[in-house]
């Protein structure tokens, strides 16, 4: 008999530190959900940065119970250097489906004094769908500012949480 869960849960969090983007300093692009956003600061970072799309593919990874995005894809390994976020999250989704789980909903937390995420909220709501060849109406995206307090408030850091619901297939 098969004894997997019908449903399981998973938890995601990242925070990149953001600094000025070049020629002023060494932030990257800032690209969130996997859409590039024009900003005078970007993150600090191995792989492109996109603590969006890392929130969310560790989520999944918690999930399923299988390593986190640390242990698959290490920032010590040149094959990550530069590399874009899309990649992990499909290898996520691919070993969700291996274990024989669909997206049933996915809730996206970001986290960025400025600039505003709103006019591209319905972009990464699509792009991530894509990734994760799901429906969109399974995905959603909130923005919030840090209300100038803190590392985040204060524009020196952007954080993402990420909550995902997974259903047996
Ligand atoms: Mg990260």
């Amino acid at each position: 008999m098969d004894s997997a869960p019908t449903f399981r849960i998973g938890h995601g969090y990242d925070l990149h530190r953001l600094e000025p983007t070049p020629p002023t300093g060494p932030g990257r692009p800032l690209i969130l959900g996997g859409i590039r956003l024009e900003h005078d600061r970007g993150p600090i970072s191995h792989s492109d940065g996109d603590a969006a799309l890392h929130a969310i593919t560790d989520a999944i990874l918690g999930a399923l119970g299988e390593p986190d995005i640390g242990e698959l894809f290490p920032d010590s390994d040149p094959a990550w250097k530069d590399a874009a976020s899309d990649q992990f999250l499909i290898e996520a989704a691919n070993r969700m489906r291996s274990a024989g789980y669909n997206i049933s909903n996915l809730d996206v937390t970001i986290i960025l004094e400025r600039p505003k995420l709103s006019p591209i909220k319905a972009a990464m709501r699509a792009k991530i769908a894509e990734l994760l060849g799901t429906d969109q109406a399974a995905v959603n995206i909130k923005g919030k500012t840090h209300e100038q307090v803190d590392a985040v408030g204060e524009g020196r850091a952007v954080e993402a949480h990420a909550v995902v619901l997974l259903a047996r297939v």
